[in-house]
């Protein structure tokens, strides 16, 4: 009953917009949950004259007709797509669902693996009971593959499996380690977000651009200031600030290899396996450079050796010390970009010249930052009287996640009411309002807890900007 709503909702949403592409996906989708594979079919054609070129609506043609049973068709329909975009990883799940079918649990696997390599957000639960295997187990075992390698005939044809599995970086010497976010140039994942997803934080963005983006564009110029690429930066702030989306965007925004390194990839209660572990991170960034290695929530890697006990974790602390003093050793072209929450807990010994000697604090957005966010909020969104200054000018102290919280909760409730009444409903500027007002700005407590640190009332040089930055917003 609440779908037939849902789907009459969007019906009225497209009779205003008929040629709203992701409407028409939307509303195809729907259709497909309710096995009504033939306007499905007749809605996907519909977005494919708007647009030949969209994927989700070729991939959509290949899920009607795997519904309806067809699967050879349906495999034909995926691997065309492959074509297009081998790293497209709803086409592989589906290609694996297929093969499944069809009995060849083998090759099954070979396209859930690409699926989750590709995209480990990609969740199957039914797939991962029949074949046994986790998206996890995909990533960590499944074959590495640059995305121009990857399909083409040579993942059907049954007598090339073995070259399937060799390893990209076949240079020497061959890494055990297999990094979970590796991204080579022209991935097509990648790509997603840039610095125009992230509002505020200019200094940061200008910073990556200076240490890696414009090295690459004019080589010759950095060679003649006798500039180096690369370098070190850690940036600390409150949570929900934007310091992860901000790492993603690099991704987005550099056009060499990027890393990212989860702490899950390097600890290992074996002695001596974590700063092996590190060690390989960075010997696969030397092999990729020129490199973008992002470390996320790095205080549980650098933290201060004066408040460690273990030996196993002070030697990874000093393992951490000793790559990164390897780096500035020549130019590697490396940037290396650090984020944590927690900056007092990081050894000091990280900050010296040459490591991360770039300390950038990120805070809450200021009001110009809370503008560009609250607009790529409301981008595309349906929202009656949006009036952005005003909706700024209230939310002093809110973060980035903050925002987002506020924008989420507002079209949960529409959305609510609009299943309800049986039709579409824009969100209000009311609402909005009415949401923020009852949000307390989250990274208060962060900023309260910071002034029991003692980095806080001995004037740590670390902690100046935040000391600043708390006065001034005292003195308003
Ligand atoms: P934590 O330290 O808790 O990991 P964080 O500072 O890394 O927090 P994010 O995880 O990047 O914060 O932010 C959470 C979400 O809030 C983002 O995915 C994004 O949707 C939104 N957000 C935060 N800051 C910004 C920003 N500056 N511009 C756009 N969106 C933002």
């Amino acid at each position: 009953m609440q779908n037939m709503s849902r789907l009459s909702a969007i019906r009225d949403a497209l009779a205003q917009s008929p040629e709203n592409i992701s409407l028409l996906l939307l509303f195809a989708r729907e259709c497909l949950d309710e096995h009504n594979t033939a306007e499905a079919r007749e809605i996907f054609e519909k977005v494919l004259t708007l647009d030949p070129g969209q994927i989700d609506a070729q991939l959509g043609i290949a899920r009607v007709l795997y519904a309806e049973g067809d699967l050879s068709g349906a495999a034909v329909r995926a691997e065309r797509v492959l074509q297009g975009d081998p790293n497209y990883a709803p086409a592989h799940l589906l290609l694996s669902r297929v093969c499944l079918g069809e009995g060849d649990k083998a090759r099954a696997t070979l396209h859930f693996d690409r699926a989750a390599q590709a995209d480990v957000t990609l969740v199957d639960p039914a797939l991962e009971r029949e074949l046994g295997r986790t998206v996890r187990d995909a990533r960590r075992t499944g074959p590495i593959l640059p995305p121009e390698s990857v399909f083409g005939d040579a993942l059907f044809d049954a007598d090339s499996g073995p070259e399937f599995f060799d390893d990209p970086y076949s240079g020497d010497p061959p890494f055990e380690w297999r990094p979970e976010t590796f991204y080579a140039p022209g991935d097509p994942e990648r790509s997603r977000v840039t610095f125009a997803d992230v509002g505020g934080m200019d200094e940061l963005k200008e910073e990556i651009r200076l240490k890696i983006i414009y090295p690459l564009q004019y080589p010759d110029l950095y060679k003649a200031y006798g500039k180096k690429t690369g370098g070190g930066i850690m940036i600390y702030g409150p949570p929900g600030c934007g310091k992860s989306l901000i790492l993603r965007a690099a991704a987005g925004e550099v056009s060499c290899n990027y890393l990212s390194v989860g702490l899950h990839e390097i600890f290992d209660p074996y002695f001596g396996s974590s700063e092996r572990n590190l060690h390989q991170v960075f010997e696969t960034a030397r092999a990729n450079a020129p490199c973008v290695l992002v470390f996320d929530e790095i205080d549980s890697l650098a933290m201060d050796r004066r408040n460690v006990r273990e030996s196993q974790l002070r030697n990874l602390v000093n393992q951490f010390l000793h790559e990164l003093d390897a780096l500035r050793s020549d130019d590697q072209r490396i940037l290396v970009i650090g984020s944590t929450n927690q900056p007092w807990l990081i050894d000091p010994a990280f900050r010296r010249p040459g490591r991360f000697d770039q300390v950038i604090f990120v805070p809450p957005p200021d009001e110009l930052a809370r503008t560009q966010i609250v607009e790529l909020f409301a981008h595309d969104k349906p929202i009656s009287g949006l009036d952005s200054a005003k909706l700024v000018g209230m939310t002093e102290g809110f973060s980035g996640a903050d925002l987002k919280w506020v924008f989420d909760r507002a079209a949960e409730l529409t959305l609510s009411s609009a299943i309800h009444a049986g039709k579409s409903k824009p969100v209000t500027m009311e609402l909005l309002m009415d949401v923020a007002k009852r949000h307390s700005p989250s990274a208060a407590s962060w900023f309260e807890s910071l002034k029991s640190q003692p980095q806080f009332s001995n004037e740590d040089s670390l902690l100046k900007e935040v000391r600043s930055f708390m006065n001034a917003s005292k003195a308003k």
